[in-house]
């Protein structure tokens, strides 16, 4: 096992990772958070937070802090950090691993769109409906904002700031959500289609059941492909035998 592990956080994973190791006598165990949530919940272990300046910065920051092993557990569309990441890594000597949840697949009954971006997403929209849960976080609305004839339901922990869609309505939560959560605010809000980036995992996954069970389509946006040549693990589990084996 290494003496000291940096995690790219901002996942559920990521805090679940650090809860682990944390418990673990004689690791250290650092969690670099990018600054977007204004209270992030507390995390076991040491935190860092911000942009560490590029591939070249975070080199600079896995050598001058000693780390042995670094786990990128970023979300899935995280994609600048992730491959920066493997950059730094490489550049730095320091083994590394990414932590990549597997994507959601449509089962029966499911009305899914795919789309490859968020742009892609309001090209379909107004061909499905006319009120619109947009739970792809407040970071990306520009993507919607010329679309004035659409309604959008806004979900996320921060106020979203503009650009974003002349007609939306801001919900401000942080979840889990539960399947009867996500039922209720389909209905109170009229929904018609819901929007979601392809996340993966079980802590989103409420709003798509809610989908299902209402007969609604959703658009799903999938996730950017992994920088080439680098090593992943779909679970926690995954990281621990990896870090248990040497890291390497
Ligand atoms: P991004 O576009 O991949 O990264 C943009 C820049 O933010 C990076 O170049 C880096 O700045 C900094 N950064 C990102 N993650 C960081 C981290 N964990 N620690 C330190 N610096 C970080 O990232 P994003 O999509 O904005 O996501 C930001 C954070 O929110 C990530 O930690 C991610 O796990 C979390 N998150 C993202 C989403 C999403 O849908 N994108 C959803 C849930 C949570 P420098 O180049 O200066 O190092």
């Amino acid at each position: 096992m290494p003496a000291h592990v940096l995690i790219l956080g901002g996942t559920a994973e990521a805090r679940r990772l650090a809860a682990d190791l944390a418990a673990r006598p004689g690791l250290r165990v650092t969690t670099s958070l990018a600054g977007r949530v204004a209270r992030p919940a507390a995390l076991p272990g040491e935190v860092r937070t911000g942009g560490f300046g590029g591939p070249e910065g975070l080199a600079d920051w896995l050598r001058v802090h000693d780390v042995d092993a670094l786990v990128d557990a970023t979300h899935p569309f995280a994609e600048s950090i992730t491959a920066n990441a493997a950059r730094a890594a490489r550049v730095a000597g320091v083994p590394a691993v990414v932590l990549r949840r597997p994507g959601w697949r449509p089962g029966p009954g499911d009305r899914w769109h795919d789309v490859p971006s968020l742009a892609g997403a309001a090209v379909v929209l107004p061909g499905l409906g006319r009120r619109v849960f947009l739970s792809t976080g407040r970071l990306g609305l520009a993507a919607f904002a010329h679309l004035p004839d659409l309604h959008f339901v806004v979900r996320s922990v921060d106020p979203p700031e503009p650009p974003m869609p002349p007609d939306t309505d801001v919900i401000l939560a942080r979840g889990p959500f539960t399947v009867a959560d996500e039922t209720r605010l389909l209905r109170a809000h009229r929904i018609d289609v819901l929007v979601t980036k392809d996340s993966g995992g079980e802590a989103t996954a409420a709003k798509l059941t809610a989908a299902r069970d209402l007969g609604l389509p959703v658009v799903v946006v999938r996730r950017p492909a992994l920088p080439a040549g680098v090593t992943a693990v779909p679970d926690v589990a995954g990281v621990l035998r990896w870090l248990d084996a040497g890291a390497g």
